[in-house]
């Protein structure tokens, strides 16, 4: 049996097949695993627990009815789904993790992250989300109305988007250094985290001892899933996974 990892499904009512995709997953594959692990942007947006416009409520209940079967479920906020609040967390009953959070893998101890704090050299975008991650910001935004904070939050999403054709590829990457600083002081030298859509299993070296920083991908393109269990993590696509 293997633990299961997602992260940046960015789930909404534009791509219809990673929804379906995502119940297969949760009905199938992941039942088998021994837990699931989703860490962050799971949803292309989520704007208050309040908030059951489609696709959220059939989500919400998909992972509801994942949970109700005993397999472990947890998750962690993405920078789209920061709002993912306690309501969210007593309905799908599973487990809202703290970012970050370490783990003990197999015997590996293990940290996992969304990964957008390890993007230290996207200056406005640390600056961005140091003012929405503010408690008074969030209980202002919660307070409107949804539809007002629907369009709040697609305004910021095309803000977004725009800055992003801006800038160098680099820069939204994750900094090496702020990588191994991370890693030395959780003193960790596994680290899993998701965010920068550039999946893959990355060798390294954090003071003189071998290192791996293991990054999910996205589920724009490819939709895929890291299985980690006793053999070597690799990174497969739910649809293989579904359809073996
Ligand atoms: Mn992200």
């Amino acid at each position: 049996m293997a633990t299961l990892f997602i992260s940046d499904l960015h789930l909404s009512p534009e791509r219809p097949e990673k929804l379906a995709l995502f119940y297969h997953l949760l009905s199938g594959p992941a039942r088998d695993a021994e837990a699931l692990y989703i860490l962050g942007d799971l949803f292309e947006a989520w704007i208050g627990d309040d908030d059951t416009t489609s696709p959220h409520y059939e989500v919400v209940e998909a992972l509801a009815h994942y949970a109700a079967t005993g397999k472990p479920l947890y998750l962690m906020h993405g920078n789209r789904d920061f709002l993912m609040g306690p309501e969210f967390e007593a309905r799908i009953g599973g487990k809202l993790l703290p970012d970050p959070f370490i783990v003990n893998l197999y015997g590996e101890k293990t940290l996992l992250m969304h990964g957008d704090t390890l993007c230290t050299q996207d200056i406005d975008y640390q600056a961005f989300r140091k003012q929405v991650r503010d408690p008074r910001w969030i209980q202002g935004f919660l307070q409107k109305p949804l539809a007002e904070r629907a369009a709040i939050a697609s305004n910021l999403r095309e803000g977004s988007r725009a800055a992003t054709r801006q800038k160098e590829a680099v820069i939204m990457d994750v900094d090496p250094a702020a990588v191994s600083q991370t890693m030395i002081n959780y003193g960790v030298r596994q680290l899993i985290h998701g965010h920068t859509h550039r999946p893959a299993i990355h060798l390294l070296e954090v003071q003189g001892q071998s290192a791996r920083r293991i990054v999910i991908g996205d589920w724009y393109d490819r939709d895929l899933v890291l299985v980690y269990g006793a053999q070597e993590p690799r990174l497969v696509t739910a649809s293989a996974l579904a359809n073996p």
